[in-house]
């Protein structure tokens, strides 16, 4: 209801702090996305804006919906000294879940016809779909290395090259990991899943650069016209999830010990400055480093397959970023300067030029925001903006965002004719499940270029390409 925002700006729509809130809550969407947005979206943001710490605005996303605790396409920082709290439901179950785009030196014209031959190739190559093993078995002491090492342990390993490692948030690892916090259960879990991209709404894509905006940062970026790249989309496997999972229910027996009056059991937090806190944080960083492997193991794969069908199969990594994650940054919060712990979830950080964070390759440019539409229209790639750290702690939106839930989806869609019906379009689309395909039909997205038109009217990012599909491989 659009009557219970103030609208500040043409993508700019307030929720006023009211009762428990501490802050405002923004939403950043046109009109037309307001209107089409769940109304939980509003609710959930109050329940947010309600926590204690959190400092600035709660900020939803323009592909924003409704999410487990947090929206997902939200964004919270909280600062440990004004007694701010860190919640597993904010960083969400896929610890970590990201998206990295490779680039080729191929063009279109000439990988399009292998179209059939290539998704065949890369779903026998890589391993997908709910509990899905991969060749890799983990002992317990590799376990600890990966928690500890992320795309490095996976490169010192032979799956990966030491120049993706700049070009990975965190150079590839994230310090700060606690693997003696991650549970038996959870390792048990991640001990065949390396190197897989699990199910559903995870995708290895392979697509054609089909539109530049900017023409600067797309040479910078090393994207032009006709030329293929792939997207892949993918997360914390087993190991992310049962942590998630053991984590929420433990901040929700120990929060009223700490004294939270929580707004939604679903909202369960601890201070950052708690046993408990610390804790999460250690093991959320180890899922974090396992995701980054993970998609490094993933990468890896792909370039197998592209070396063994092309000639010019070489894939470099353009980035990889995550959009499920608590990370602790340096905000300027009403003219002060702050460390922060920002919960980024179904969302993606996007720093602009200069920052001293990005590769010194990237610096002029500024980050590379990897967005995903679905798989009828693909993806985009924005850049950060200045403007996005006041307006969202320099974060973006992560996709399209679901339109509709999976249960309506499946009763609204079929994967069979989906299939068809995108083989017909020239996309080719490969997966363990027809369900899965029906799940994440396309129009149970929300329009991909309203969103990320939205998200650069409101000065989150801006467009530098778009990336039209011929071959996917979904979970
Ligand atoms: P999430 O991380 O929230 O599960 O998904 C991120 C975004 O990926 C979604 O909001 C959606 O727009 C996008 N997406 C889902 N499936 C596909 C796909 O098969 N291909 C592409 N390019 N994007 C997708
Ligand atoms: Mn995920
Ligand atoms: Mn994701």
């Amino acid at each position: 209801d659009p009557s219970l925002l103030k609208r500040e700006d043409r993508c700019r729509w307030v929720i006023p702090p009211t009762g428990a809130m501490r802050v405002r809550g923004v939403i950043y969407a046109d009109r037309d996305l307001i209107l089409g947005m769940d109304d939980k979206v509003r609710v959930q943001l109050s329940n947010v804006a309600s926590l204690p710490g959190i400092v600035g605005d709660a900020v939803a996303m323009p592909d924003a919906h409704w999410g487990y605790g947090f929206p997902i396409g939200g964004v919270a920082a909280f600062d440990a000294d004004a007694g701010g709290v860190i919640c597993a439901g904010g960083v969400g179950f896929d610890i970590s879940c990201g998206v990295r785009l490779l680039v080729s030196e191929l063009s279109a014209a000439h990988a399009r016809p292998r179209r059939g031959e290539l998704a065949e190739a890369l779903f026998r190559g890589v391993p997908a779909g709910l509990g899905s093993e991969g060749a890799i078995t983990l002992d317990d002491i590799d376990m600890t290395a990966m928690l500890n090492g992320g795309a490095r342990w996976a490169v010192e390993r032979g799956w990966g090259r030491p120049e993706d490692l700049p070009r990975i948030e965190e150079g590839g690892a994230m310090g700060g990991a606690m693997p003696e916090a991650v549970s038996e259960q959870a390792r048990r879990r991640q001990r065949r899943e390396m190197g897989t991209l699990g199910s559903g709404n995870h995708y290895l894509e392979v697509q054609e650069v089909t539109e530049i905006f900017d023409e600067a940062v797309a040479a910078g970026y090393g994207l032009e016209r006709g030329r293929v790249v792939v997207s892949i989309h993918c997360g914390s496997r087993g190991l992310g999830h049962q942590i998630g999972t053991e984590f929420m229910r433990e901040m929700l027996l120990a929060a009223p010990g700490f004294g939270l009056h929580l707004p939604d059991r679903e909202l369960a937090c601890a201070p950052i400055r708690s046993e408990l806190g610390t804790r999460y944080l250690g093991a959320m960083r180890a899922a974090v480093n396992c995701a980054l492997a993970n998609r490094e193991i993933v990468a890896h794969l792909t370039r197998q397959v592209f070396a063994r069908m092309f000639e010019r199969g070489r894939l470099s990594l353009l980035f990889d970023v995550s959009h499920n994650t608590c990370k602790v940054e340096s905000h300027v919060v009403a003219g002060e300067r702050r460390r922060l712990h920002v919960h980024r979830k179904g969302a993606t950080r996007a720093l602009a030029g200069g920052h001293p964070d990005l590769p010194e390759d990237l610096r002029p440019y500024g980050q590379p925001v990897l967005i995903g539409g679905s798989m009828a229209v693909g993806s985009y790639v924005l850049v950060g903006t200045p403007e996005a750290e006041r307006a969202a702690f320099a974060s973006a939106c992560h996709g399209a965002g679901r339109a509709m839930s999976r249960h309506e989806a499946l009763r609204r869609f079929g994967g069979r004719q989906i299939q068809d019906h995108l083989a017909s379009e020239g996309i080719v689309v490969k997966s363990p499940s027809t369900r899965g395909i029906a799940e994440e039909a396309p129009d149970a997205y929300k329009n991909l270029d309203a969103v990320v038109l939205a998200a650069e009217m409101a000065g989150l990012a801006r467009r530098v390409a778009r990336l039209s599909p011929f071959a996917c491989v979904k979970g």
